[in-house]
């Protein structure tokens, strides 16, 4: 039997870098500084510069990145935002927080990501004004249609906060995502492309009053300490995850690459078959947070690569207008159909080749 290969694996991202990762967690406990410290300042000003933005505000979480951009948009109560329902549920989590009300559009039956025609028709019905920000979700790893979306969003008024939680280092026309909209959400949950070893998460923006703003809601709304200026809360990035990220970053590059060797070895070997494989729209560069393929027999085909020790994710398998917390009675019938067929094949940068070609000969092997 093959040794269980698996859709993520953080520790291997530990063990690639475990001498300077053990020195920066080392180095911070020697510090005495444990939040909000050198390490933050130099993270946030480090990715700032790989970003090619202005400035980038660590906070707890991937989720509070999202909630806490939106209220520095000024999203609040009785607001209407737009995403997309096949996202993680946080993505939704983070727009009711605000108090905001999630309107869900469609995505593209091909690329799977928010279509810039249903967006375009959501913007035209009579309330479309009312819709205060929109949150395209650069799921898997592939970037959404930014100038379609920046355009419609600039003549409807709204605001734009890239969900970048699956896409650190994804270029579209040779510009990062993050960059393109008013703020960008980032998560370093451990088994993103740049993950820390707990939570953190991060707002990114070139708007100075904006990251300010974000600042502020991070921290209890205190300008000064112990003084709230606005009604804040705390989502701190803490000084160990903020070393071990700084590592991390430095590896991001190379680790992106490792991603895209493994997604065109894939690609490569599964030509040809009864899968639809993954479709880069144009001037896209993917960073691959996910290798997803689609067949009508997902179950099926899991449960067989299962039996097979390769074991799969599915992102997601109830789209987020189908689960009670949120249910939303409209009909969305390209997220369904994704929801109904996606299978992420395992891609992490610590996959061997020959863990590739099990997984490979596994799927093959169910195709006939
Ligand atoms: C991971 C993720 C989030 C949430 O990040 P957390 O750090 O887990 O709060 C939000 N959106 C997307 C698309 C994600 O993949």
């Amino acid at each position: 039997m093959n040794p269980r290969i698996f859709s993520a694996d953080p520790k291997a991202g530990y063990l690639a870098a475990k001498p300077e990762i053990d020195a920066a967690v080392a180095r911070v406990l020697a510090s005495g500084t444990y939040i909000h410290g050198p390490e933050l300042a130099a993270f946030e000003e480090e990715f700032a510069t790989y970003l090619g933005v202005g400035g980038v505000v660590g906070v707890a979480n991937g989720t509070d990145a999202i909630e806490l951009a939106l209220r520095a948009l000024g999203v609040g109560a009785g607001d209407k935002v737009v995403t997309v329902a096949n996202t993680v549920t946080a993505t939704v989590s983070a727009i009711v927080a605000t108090g905001a009300e999630p309107v869900f559009v469609d995505v593209h039956p091909d690329t799977m990501l928010l279509d810039a025609g249903a967006l375009t028709a959501r913007l035209a019905q009579a309330d479309g004004p009312a819709i205060k920000a929109i949150v395209p979700v650069h799921l898997y790893g592939h970037p959404c249609d930014m100038p379609a979306i920046m355009d419609l969003a600039r003549r409807h008024g709204a605001k734009v906060l890239e969900d970048c939680a699956q896409a650190h280092g994804a270029t579209l026309g040779g510009k990062r995502t993050g960059t393109w909209g008013d703020l960008a959400a980032f998560s370093f949950y451990p088994t993103k492309n740049l993950g820390a070893l707990g939570d953190a998460g991060a707002v990114a923006g070139t708007d100075a009053a904006l990251l300010d703003r974000v600042r502020l809601l991070r921290q209890y709304g205190w300008k000064t300490r112990y003084v709230s200026d606005v009604h804040g809360r705390n989502s701190r990035l803490d000084e160990i995850q903020a070393a071990i990220l700084r590592v991390r970053l430095g590896r991001l590059d190379a680790e992106n690459a490792v991603r895209t060797n493994l997604a065109a070895t894939y690609t490569q070997a599964l030509a040809g078959c009864a899968l639809q494989l993954p479709v880069i729209a144009p001037g896209c560069t993917p960073v691959w947070h996910q290798y997803v393929v689609r067949t009508p027999q997902r179950d099926a085909l899991k449960a067989h690569l299962e039996q097979e020790n390769v074991f799969c994710g599915v992102l997601y398998p109830v789209p987020v207008h189908h689960q009670p917390a949120y249910a939303q009675a409209v009909t969305l019938p390209h997220t369904e159909a994704a929801c109904a067929t996606v299978l992420s094949l395992p891609l992490h940068p610590g996959l061997g080749p020959s863990e590739v070609q099990t997984a490979i000969a596994a799927v093959r092997g169910w195709i006939g």
